[in-house]
């Protein structure tokens, strides 16, 4: 190759770079769809400016943020961790009982119509492009991934990486019995495949996909995508419902709090579990566009109508600047403010399976 060659080639890459990427799923009729990507319809356009994230980072280190979970919550001695009920788990495979199991951060091991389904599954120890840095988990795995059941459905919500883990994924692929079906927002599909995921869905906002007696759709979220530093909102995100006759949960996904959730609980109709984000919200002038607090939560889980929720995207991950157990003190606080008793949003502990009654 001649050195003009290599130059032209050279710029056309930092072109490319500068230019952000293409949306090969683009259609000009979809308010949310940009030809390089996606963006929040009627909200901020996800993602902060280097410079505001340099500004968070640099107040956080010079205030020795986030600080350890000890004191915010009056008796709190730490996270209990728990195992799954395993007994129960294997013996309702295929079975009538809807379970949730809480993994750690936004990961639910679900049982629902009879499958298995994994939202969110992120079972390596840190959240982060490479393995020797980034937001370490700070209270262990309450089962790793071999000793569930395996999964039937994997909903992913969006590439953040924790939400999406490549060991994972990679594992979940080569599970005995065969890969799972992966579902996803536009764009992640590409992505799952490039890591030799298989049996991959893609969905846009509002799409349905009916699959092995599950109605899975995709609803909107306020939030943003990135994987690296050239593909900000290259791919969508959003938040999951899957339905059965008997029984709807929903999964909000990662977002900020946002005029679209009257609309979400509107067209979905009864919503026996909802699954809300309660970390990862300070400082709030940073994460507020992205992140909702406690109190957002609660406003969500009164504004889609749902009959109970799991607070998740807490208390494993020190992603942000409130110490881990805050969201416990808030989210009481919170429920109490808005004259919600404390028994239908709950917290579980690290590994907790509970069991839901349908209609
Ligand atoms: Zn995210
Ligand atoms: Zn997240």
């Amino acid at each position: 190759m001649s050195a003009r060659a290599r130059w032209a080639g050279l710029a056309a890459a930092i072109w490319l770079a500068a230019c952000g990427t293409v949306n090969p799923y683009y259609d000009a009729s979809r308010p949310h769809h940009r030809p390089g990507g996606f963006v929040n319809v009627g909200g901020p356009t996800g993602g902060k400016p280097f410079s505001e994230f340099a500004r968070w980072q640099y107040e956080r280190t010079r205030d020795g943020l986030p600080r350890p979970p000890t004191e915010h919550v009056p008796g709190f001695t730490g996270f209990p961790v728990q195992r799954p009920d395993l007994a129960l788990l294997a013996e309702n495979r295929r079975g009538a009982r809807v379970t949730a199991t809480w993994i750690g951060h936004a990961t639910l091991f679900m049982q629902l119509g009879g499958r298995n389904l994994l939202v969110d599954p992120v079972f390596s120890d840190r959240v982060s492009p490479v393995s020797f840095a980034g937001p370490k988990r700070r209270v262990p795995l309450p089962a790793r991934l071999d000793e569930l059941p395996a999964a039937d459905v994997v909903l992913i919500s969006h590439n953040h990486y924790d939400h999406l883990d490549e060991p994972t994924v990679r594992a979940l692929q080569a599970q005995p019995g065969g890969p799972p079906l992966f579902v996803a927002p536009l764009g992640v599909d590409l992505w799952l495949r490039s890591v030799g995921a298989t049996r991959v869905e893609r969905l846009d906002w509002w799409d349905t996909l009916r699959v092995d007696g599950l109605e899975i759709v995709l609803t909107p979220a306020q939030h943003w995508s990135s994987r690296s530093p050239w593909d900000r909102n290259a791919t969508l995100w959003g938040g999951f419902a899957v339905r059965t006759p008997g029984f709807t949960f929903w999964y909000s996904g990662d977002t900020g709090y946002a005029p679209i959730f009257e609309e979400i609980g509107r067209r979905l109709g009864a919503i026996d579990l909802a699954a809300i984000p309660v970390g990862a919200y300070a400082p709030r002038w940073f994460m507020k566009d992205q992140h909702v607090n406690p109190d957002e939560a609660v406003r969500i889980f009164r504004e889609v109508g749902a009959r109970a929720a799991i607070g998740v995207h807490w208390g494993t991950f020190e992603l942000t600047d409130e110490p881990l157990d805050a969201p416990i003190g808030d989210l009481r606080a919170a429920l109490d403010a808005q004259g919600i008793a404390r028994d239908r949003f709950v917290l579980y502990r690290h590994g907790e399976t509970r069991t839901y009654e349908g209609r």
